[in-house]
C-alpha cells in the first residue's frame, strides 16, 4: 500500500483544531490538510460541552493572548456565524458585585476591559434592573454588550464544513497512537508522512506534545463542570449574569447564561476530575491516567500560586445540585433550587499544570516543536478565540 501523505496534519477536530485547518487552507489552498479525531461525531469534547458563551475580552491582563484573541475572537466569530448562518443570540452580559468588598475587583475588570479596548460601560444599580431585572448587585455592576451565546456544538459544524469546502479533509474515529517530526500514526489510516503536525488534542495535548519531546515540565489537569438548566420559560432571564472572579484561578465562578433558545442555565463547577474524559459515573475510566493525576494534584494542593483550599472548600460541595443553584442565588434572587433540576452535560476543562513551579497557566501556551506546533493550554475562551488563535498562530509559529 502506498504511503499516504498529507502537507499538515492536525490532531484534534475540537474548534481549535478545526480553526487552525480552517486558517491554514484559507491562507494556503494549495496544500493538503488531513483532520483526525478519535471520537466517531464532532464536538463530543470541549467544543461541544461548553457554555457557548462568546467572551468580550475583559477579564485577561492587558499583556496577555488571551486579551488580545478574545477580542478579536469573539468579532471573527460573530462574523463566521453571520457568514454560515449560526444562530447567535445577542444577550449581553451583568457581572454583578455580591458586596461592597468586591467593588475593587469589578473596578479592576473595567480598568482591564479599556486597556484591552473591549467596549465595557460601569452601570448603577437603576441601569441594572433595566437591563436585567432579575439580577441584583451592590452599588454599581458591568455592562457588556459585545458577550453573546451561540450553540458551541453548531459551531465546530459549521467550521467542519468551512474546512471541507476549503478542500480539507476531517477523518472521524480515528485516533492518533503515535506521531513525530514528518510522521503521524493513525487507527484508521496507518501510517502518514507529512510536513507539518498541529496538536489541538484539548486533554491530550499534553502527552502529544511529549511525544516531540516539547512540554516536558507539563501536566494536564482536568476540572469538571456541571450544570443545571431551569424550567423557567424562555426569554424569562435575558442577560448572562456572573459574579466578580477571584484572580488567584483561572475559573469564573458559577454564573446564570442563557441558551441561545432563552432557557436559563446555572453552572459550571470546575471540581477536579479524576480522569481526562471523567464526565460522570465510571464509564470511560482510565485506571492509568487515574493514577498519574493523582500523582500531580498532591503538587496543585500545596501551591502558593492558587488559593486552592479556598477552591476546594467552594468547588466539592457543589456536587450537590442544591448546593450550587443557591450559588446562583446570590445573583439572581428569584434562583430556587426546585426550578433547576435538568442536569446539563457537563464538561471537562483542560487546565495545563507547570510541575516544577505549581502554577496553572493562566494564559494561551502554543509552543513550537520540529515539524510540529503545540496548543496546549486551549483554555476557556478558547472556544470564543479560536479564529484568531488559529490566526495568530500562523503567524507566529509557521
Ligand atoms: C465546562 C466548560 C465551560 C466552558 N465555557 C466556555 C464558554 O462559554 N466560552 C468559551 O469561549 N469557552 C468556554 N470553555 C472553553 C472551551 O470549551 C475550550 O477552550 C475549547 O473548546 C477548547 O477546544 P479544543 O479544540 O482545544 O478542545 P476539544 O474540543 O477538547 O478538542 C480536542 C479534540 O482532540 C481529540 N483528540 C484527543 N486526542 C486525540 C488523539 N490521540 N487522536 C485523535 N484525536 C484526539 C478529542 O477527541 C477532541 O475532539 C468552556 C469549557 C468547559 C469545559
Amino acid at each position: 500500500m502506498p504511503l499516504l501523505t498529507a502537507d499538515v496534519v492536525v490532531i484534534g477536530a475540537g474548534i481549535v483544531g478545526l480553526a487552525l485547518a480552517d486558517a491554514w487552507l484559507a491562507a494556503y489552498p494549495d496544500t493538503s490538510v488531513v483532520v483526525y479525531d478519535k471520537e466517531p461525531r464532532l464536538a463530543e469534547h470541549a467544543s461541544g460541552r461548553n457554555s457557548g458563551v462568546l467572551h468580550a475580552g475583559f477579564y485577561y491582563a492587558p499583556d496577555s493572548l488571551k486579551a488580545r484573541l478574545t477580542r478579536d475572537g469573539n468579532r471573527l466569530l460573530h462574523e463566521f456565524c453571520a457568514e454560515r448562518g449560526v444562530v447567535v443570540r445577542e444577550t449581553g452580559k451583568v457581572v454583578v458585585a455580591q458586596n461592597e468588598a468586591e467593588l475593587p475587583a469589578l473596578d479592576e475588570l473595567y480598568r482591564r476591559g479599556q486597556a484591552n479596548g473591549v467596549t465595557l460601560e460601569m452601570i448603577d444599580e437603576a441601569q441594572l434592573a433595566e437591563l436585567e431585572p432579575l439580577a441584583r448587585t451592590t452599588g454599581r455592576a458591568l455592562w457588556s454588550p459585545t458577550t453573546a451565546v451561540a450553540n458551541p456544538g453548531h459551531v465546530v459544524e459549521a467550521l467542519a464544513q468551512r474546512v471541507r469546502d476549503r478542500g480539507g479533509r476531517i477523518v472521524l474515529g480515528a485516533t492518533v497512537t503515535g506521531a513525530g517530526p514528518g510522521w503521524v500514526m493513525t487507527t484508521t489510516e496507518g501510517r502518514l508522512s507529512t510536513g507539518h503536525v498541529i496538536n489541538a488534542a484539548g486533554l491530550y495535548a499534553d502527552k502529544v506534545a511529549h511525544w516531540f519531546g516539547v512540554g516536558m515540565d507539563y501536566r494536564m489537569l482536568p476540572f469538571k463542570g456541571l450544570y443545571w438548566y431551569g424550567d423557567w420559560e424562555p426569554g424569562r432571564l435575558q442577560r448572562h449574569v456572573y459574579p466578580v472572579p477571584d484572580p488567584r484561578n483561572p475559573f469564573l465562578g458559577v454564573h446564570l447564561t442563557v441558551t441561545v433558545d432563552g432557557k436559563a442555565k446555572v453552572g459550571p463547577t470546575a471540581i477536579p476530575a479524576l480522569w481526562r474524559e471523567d464526565y460522570g459515573g465510571t464509564s470511560g475510566m482510565k485506571i492509568g491516567e487515574s493514577l498519574d493525576i493523582a500523582r500531580t494534584y498532591p503538587r496543585f494542593f500545596t501551591s502558593k500560586h492558587h488559593d486552592v483550599t479556598g477552591l476546594l472548600r467552594t468547588e466539592l460541595p457543589k456536587y450537590s445540585r442544591t448546593h450550587l443553584v443557591r450559588q446562583a442565588a446570590s445573583l439572581v434572587p428569584s434562583v430556587r433550587p426546585v426550578d433547576f433540576t435538568t442536569k446539563g452535560r457537563p464538561g471537562v476543562r483542560a487546565q495545563l499544570f507547570h510541575v516544577p513551579s505549581k502554577r496553572l497557566e493562566m494564559d494561551f501556551v502554543v509552543e513550537p516543536g520540529e515539524g510540529s506546533t503545540h496548543i496546549l493550554n486551549a483554555v476557556s475562551p478558547a472556544w470564543t478565540s479560536s479564529l484568531a488563535v488559529a490566526r495568530y498562530v500562523l503567524e507566529h509559529h509557521r
